[in-house]
């Protein structure tokens, strides 16, 4: 715990797990009641000197934060591979993407501009200043356990907020590191907090009704995050929700379907699956399904499961045992309801994989909306594959869902994709793109995905109040 400028210990503690291998890696503190009233007060006490900061001091301490991320970049990979597990390439490439927050909200801290609007009366003038909004509470989640933090804390903190940061239980260890880069760059006492916990409930209740809190940014499950939001609501409290997805891919006739199985088998594994943004629907149209269910299952098959710290591991392990499960009910359920397993479909046991949480790369053909794999977040490395035989079809199957965050199109024809981008109901749509994600691109979604941007000129705005001065000269 890190709060008031300081690192609290001599409280209970609670084991972090290597999710490859089963063993403890490390202890962090499970923190009290006390602790959250703590952590809230120094926040709040910070927020009455931090909100006077000029925008170029606090452009300053984030530049010094993306510096020292940068120098410890191979450090801070090796211990997300160690506390979540994916392959030390996906690491880098995420402290990298974490890091690169830092560096773009530097930068839109001094960009903060107001308005001055003309009136109709004469002699009335109009001012729109922007204010941060107060203490933040900040949820995050372990798949991302790096990224997720400072797509958060850069914004807020460019904004002039305070921050009390709750990361999830099974990757408290990136979010300590990252404390110790803010407290390093020279962030004041109360400015960033971190709370960690075993239990993550009076956390979300305190952050959702003590009147000091103002915003809840929340990236997580939809579940969780539609208890939060109602909470806020009752409290009139900002939120920023990120929450699941069931991304649909589109592969049009007039793509290469081999480029295309290439493309979406890299994303689809990506994380081992574990991603919001992650394909859960593949739509291929019946006339190219077999060159393209061959090339997705070659490749799938081929990946090597392991310990993401090992050379040539291209797929590391679920986070935990109850992710297996999940997994595999939904290959079951719908292996039962007719779909075909093309390669995978089952826990991977050998050559020490037993230690851990794997599961086989797997393709599933014959989907149908009758299984669960087809509405529910799989969050595992299965790719479902469904036939279509028109374009309106298959638009009307990709918005056939209660999610909206990302969507991705493979076509060579032009008017095709603008079409499928414009007719597609989510916050993101990949057009033969399947990384359609920077700091300065808005990230989020509609419907039960969330609500809010994060990263981008939007980002910041999350964390910004409006005040107008009418002003009579
Ligand atoms: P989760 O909702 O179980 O947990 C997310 C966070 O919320 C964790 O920190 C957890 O400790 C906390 N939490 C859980 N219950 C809480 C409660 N009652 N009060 C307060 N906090 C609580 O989700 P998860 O399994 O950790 O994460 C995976 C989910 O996150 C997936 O649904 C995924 O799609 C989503 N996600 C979304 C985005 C996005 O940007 N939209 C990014 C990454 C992950």
């Amino acid at each position: 715990m890190y709060i008031n400028g300081e690192w609290l210990t001599g409280r209970p503690e609670f084991p972090v797990n290597n999710p490859a291998t089963g063993e403890i890696i490390g202890r962090v503190t499970d923190c009290s009641d006390q602790d959250i009233e703590a952590a809230i007060a120094a926040a709040d006490r910070a927020f009455k000197e931090w909100k006077k900061t000029t925008a170029y001091q606090r452009s300053q301490l984030l530049y010094r934060a993306w510096e020292l991320m940068m120098r410890q970049k191979r450090t801070l990979a090796e211990l997300m591979t160690r506390e979540q597990g994916k392959p030390l390439k996906a690491s880098l490439n995420e402290v990298q993407y974490g890091a690169d927050f830092l560096l773009w909200f530097a930068e839109e801290a001094k960009r903060m501009y107001g308005q001055i609007i003309p009136s109709a009366r004469e002699n009335q003038r109009f001012l729109v200043q922007k204010s941060p909004i107060g203490v933040v509470g900040a949820i995050t989640p372990w798949n991302y356990p790096i990224s997720m933090i400072t797509r958060k804390l850069a914004p807020a903190l460019a904004a002039g907020c305070t921050v009390i940061l709750k990361p999830a239980e099974s990757t408290p260890l990136c979010a300590k590191a990252m404390m110790e880069i803010f407290a390093e760059a020279g962030f004041p006492p109360g400015v960033v907090n971190l709370i960690t916990v075993q239990n993550p409930a009076p956390v979300g209740t305190a952050f959702c009704t003590d009147p000091r809190i103002r915003k809840l940014t929340f990236t997580g499950s939809t579940a969780v995050g539609k208890e939060l939001n109602g909470l806020a609501a009752a409290n009139m409290k900002r939120v920023s929700m990120e929450l699941g997805g069931h991304a649909p891919a589109i592969v049009f006739p007039d793509a290469d379907p081999v480029h295309a199985a290439k493309g979406l088998s890299l994303v689809k594994f990506l994380n081992t699956g574990q991603a919001c943004i992650s394909p859960n629907r593949i739509f291929v149209h019946e006339d190219h399904a077999e060159p393209f269910i061959k090339e997705l299952s070659i490749r799938a098959s081929r990946m090597v499961a392991g310990n993401g710290m090992s050379e040539g591991t291209g797929i590391g392990p679920l986070i935990n045992e109850l992710a297996i499960q999940k997994v595999d009910s939904q290959v079951k359920d719908a292996v039962a309801l007719g779909a075909k397993v093309e390669t995978g479909g089952h826990r991977l046991t050998d050559n020490g994989l037993n230690e851990g949480h794997f599961y086989a790369p797997t393709v599933l053909v014959g989907v149908t909306p009758a299984m669960k794999i087809y509405r529910e977040e799989t969050f595992g490395p299965v790719a479902p594959v469904i036939t279509y035989r028109s374009e309106d079809d298959v638009i009307a199957m990709a918005n056939d869902t209660e999610y909206g965050l990302a969507a991705y199109v493979y076509s060579n024809n032009m008017a095709t994709t603008m079409r499928a981008f414009e007719a597609l109901d989510f916050g993101i749509v990949g057009i033969n793109d399947i990384n359609p994600t920077s700091a300065a691109a808005p990230f989020g979604g509609m419907k039960n995905s969330g609500i809010g941007r994060e990263g981008a000129q939007e980002g910041i705005e999350e964390y910004l109040n409006t005040k107008l001065g009418g002003f009579t000269i």
